[in-house]
């Protein structure tokens, strides 16, 4: 399999660095989505764009022109304020790099090679959308990659399940002042809520979270708030945990209204993201790939972090390789993770991932054996 040329490497951290300058929020990536368009059709493939009724979305496709594909999936959406904060221009980069190893194999694929450009990882779930629409219905296996502020190359990594929730509490507006008697406010109820989750928490397992913040709690000081809401994230790495969780987050929420005589309304914010399953098949074909490159990823471990790439790893065979951006752990989502996503090492990182990825794709598009192992 042909490597990536030292061109191809350039212009791919080129279309990264323009990615990470233009940040945009799920569902927007308009200049994203144009961008790489560009590079692809310069490189002489056509793009069917959005696909699943998602307008940010794309499919390109190399081999067979019809039947089952090896899917390469591509994010780029960015987060508020932080912008690219998750690196989501690598992973765009490395599944377009990815794509192009594929293509100069075309002719031997017995199955075809697609990428996937996949819009809204950070919110709302472009993957779930997409599944809901039938677009991976004729996926034989999804293949991803996730920038890291780690230091470790890791393949086949699970992931917590998350879902989100809106809480809106009801009350009765009254004068602060005049009238206090007569108001139930709605703010002391998100405040009793908050209260109830922390004396929760130490009950959930280890790697389970509750996270939220206030998203409205009131307008005026002198008015007693008949409204207030706040947001939620629960995550766990199993369905049936979560389950249980969001069930007892509804009894804690009702338990806050009915402290305060307030009523409590609860509204999905952010689709379920499923925990993420690991093909470990899949896995090795992935890590035997990079080992060529004289790495030697680890295997498995628990992310903490949550993505819609669990929705596709229910439905089919899924791995990913997370790579490292930098010398030195950096958090997640902050700024030093979004300034070290445009680094060199970030770009060098996302080529190996690239070309490992790829040539990964076209061993499966050419091995039945492999794809059975895959499938059973
Ligand atoms: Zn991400």
């Amino acid at each position: 399999m042909a490597p990536l040329t030292t061109a191809q490497a350039e212009e791919l951290a080129e279309l990264s660095r323009d990615i990470h300058r233009h940040p945009e929020l799920a569902y927007q990536e308009r200049h994203a989505l144009g961008a790489i368009g560009a590079f692809l059709e310069r490189h002489g493939h056509r793009l069917e764009r959005g696909i699943g009724g998602l307008e940010t979305a794309f499919r390109t496709r190399v081999g067979p022109k019809d039947g089952p594909a090896i899917a390469l999936l591509a994010e780029y959406d960015a987060l508020p304020d932080i912008g690219h904060g998750c690196g989501h221009n690598l992973i765009a980069i490395s599944n377009v790099g990815a794509f192009l190893v594929a293509a100069a194999d075309a002719a031997r694929l017995e199955v075809a090679v697609e990428l996937i450009g996949t819009p809204a990882e950070e919110n709302g779930g472009g993957k779930i959308d997409l599944l809901r629409k039938g677009v991976f219905d004729r996926t034989l296996a999804a293949l991803s990659s996730h920038p890291s502020g780690q230091r470790e190359w890791t393949v086949s990594g699970t992931g917590l399940g998350v879902v989100g929730k809106r809480v809106t509490f009801t009350g009765v507006a009254s004068h602060a002042g005049s009238a206090p008697e007569k108001g139930r406010n709605a703010l002391n109820a998100v405040v009793r809520f908050f209260v109830g989750i922390d004396g929760w928490r130490p009950q959930l397992d280890g790697d389970a979270r509750v996270h939220g913040y206030i998203s409205d709690g009131g307008k005026a000081m002198n008015v007693v708030p008949a409204r207030a809401e706040a947001i939620f994230g629960l995550r766990a790495k199993e369905r049936g945990t979560l389950d249980g969780m969001v069930q007892r987050f509804g009894e804690i929420a009702k338990g806050a209204a009915l402290l305060t005589g307030t009523k409590v309304e609860i509204a999905e914010y952010l689709p379920y993201y499923e925990p993420v399953k690991a093909n470990m098949a899949l896995g090795d074909v992935i890590a035997g790939e990079l080992e060529r490159h004289g790495l030697r990823p680890a295997r498995g471990g628990l992310v903490t972090a949550s993505t819609d790439l669990g929705n596709v790893s229910t439905k089919l065979p899924t791995d990913w390789v997370r790579f490292p951006v930098s010398e030195k752990p950096v958090p997640g989502h902050s700024a030093e993770m979004r300034d070290a996503c445009v680094s060199d090492l970030a770009h060098r990182n996302a080529m190996i991932t690239a070309e490992a990825l790829g040539a990964a794709a076209v061993r499966l598009a050419t091995d039945r054996t492999l794809r059975e192992r895959i499938a059973s």
